[in-house]
């Protein structure tokens, strides 16, 4: 799937599997949980997961790929280590958008269900956008405005809910207050 996606892909993917810088299978006394770390040293990211044999795993590999990606292709592009691994504010745009890139080849994955499966990832991403923009027009408002207190940040989150999320109740009852 990587190599089909592009060179630089295929070359990241492989360099992961020929290094080892995967942990997918679920052991006995193994940390829960899903992640992508990076190793600066070795320009190598590095993925850990517990994979439990559900469509869930297939999220966890493109999602974390893209984040390692993301690491892999900067560390070798970058002058500083210190920006190869991207921060929080646009981190989940590369995790994101790898779980995109790989719709063409879920087939591979889902056989006869690759509809099911496109169908509940897309939803699932369109019933998050409304979220995620309304967590980043907050951080807009609360930077705009410097010396807002806490009660102006909850005026400012009811206020967004309301504009993109009116079917929340806590957004109905309190956007007239
Ligand atoms: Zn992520």
């Amino acid at each position: 799937m990587y190599e089909e996606m592009s060179p630089e892909t295929g070359e990241f993917f492989n360099f992961m599997t020929e290094h080892e810088l995967f942990d997918f299978v679920t052991r006995e006394n193994k940390h829960l949980g899903g992640y992508c770390t990076f190793m600066p040293n070795y320009k190598a990211p590095f993925i850990f997961s517990n994979f439990n044999g559900t469509s869930a795993d297939i999220d966890v590999l493109t999602h974390e790929a893209g984040h390692a990606f993301e690491a892999y292709y900067a560390s070798r592009r970058l002058p500083l280590m210190s920006q190869a691994f991207s921060t929080s504010e646009i981190n989940e745009i590369h995790s994101m958008t790898m779980e995109l890139f790989a719709y063409p080849y879920m087939e591979r994955f889902f056989g006869d269900k690759t509809g099911k499966y496109l169908y509940a990832h897309f939803t699932d991403a369109i019933k998050t956008i409304p979220y995620l923009v309304s967590v980043d027009e907050f951080q807009h408002r609360v930077f705009e405005n410097p010396g807002s207190t806490s009660a102006d940040w909850r005026r400012f989150w009811r206020e967004i809910e309301a504009k993109y999320m009116p079917w929340r109740s806590s957004a109905r009852s309190r956007s007239t207050a």
